[in-house]
């Protein structure tokens, strides 16, 4: 996605997106592993520590399921998925870049809605307690689904119309529907879909027409 011409005529439309710019930010869900949390670097460095993969790069994980594109047994690739996901904090799980400082801004105009597959909350919800202000934090309406392919029900029951999302069958799920989706591009969703895309948090930024955090 290009940015507009400038944020004084953001009067048009958003490429492949059905509304106007600036987005309003009550209509837009986010999920959290690979969006607003950089997992990949995680499970690298995981993968390097725990297991003696340190040859692996960001840009090897070419599908959702790691397994398939890393030369790694599926239970070690669940076992370091478990150790984040139980312990975001403790394993240093971090922010993407720019993610922190544009949701602070979010949190100041509207609630925020996150919607994880995650089947664990309460490690999510200590990690934007570690990161965010309280009263930030405070507004970050948190929804576990446990399952990837479940996300449309919550995002309804939440009157959300957009959603940001790395996984790009969950988008294409979510476009089926009726909804907009806008993908997280990452190296493991890249050429999977045609569907409108941000590439880091300066564009989401541009998105709600808020400060550039990078
Ligand atoms: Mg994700």
């Amino acid at each position: 996605m290009s940015k507009p011409p400038s944020s004084s005529e953001t009067v048009g439309q958003w490429p492949g997106l059905s509304t106007q710019a600036p987005l309003d930010p009550h209509r837009v869900g986010f999920d959290f592993d690979g969006v607003i949390a950089d997992v990949a670097e995680a499970f690298l460095r995981i993968a390097c520590r725990d297991y003696d993969y340190c040859s692996i790069t960001i840009e090897d994980i070419t599908s959702f399921e790691l397994e398939r594109c890393l030369p790694m047994d599926k239970k070690v690739v669940e076992a370091i998925f478990s150790t984040i996901l139980h312990d975001s904090v403790g394993n240093d799980l971090r922010p993407l870049p720019g993610a922190i400082e544009t949701l602070n801004h979010l949190g100041e105009r509207s609630p925020i809605t996150v919607i994880t597959a995650r089947p664990v909350l309460q490690p999510v919800r200590d990690w934007f307690a570690a990161h965010c202000p309280g009263r930030i934090a405070r507004r970050i309406e948190l929804i576990a689904t446990g399952d990837h392919d479940n996300k449309e029900s919550f995002i309804r029951k939440c009157g959300l119309r957009h959603f940001i999302d790395d996984r790009a069958s969950t988008c294409r799920q979510l476009a089926a529907a009726g909804l907009e989706p806008i993908v997280y591009s990452q190296p493991w969703n890249s050429r999977q879909h045609d569907l409108p895309a941000v590439v880091n948090w300066q564009e989401i930024a541009w998105l709600f027409d808020l400060p550039d955090p990078l």
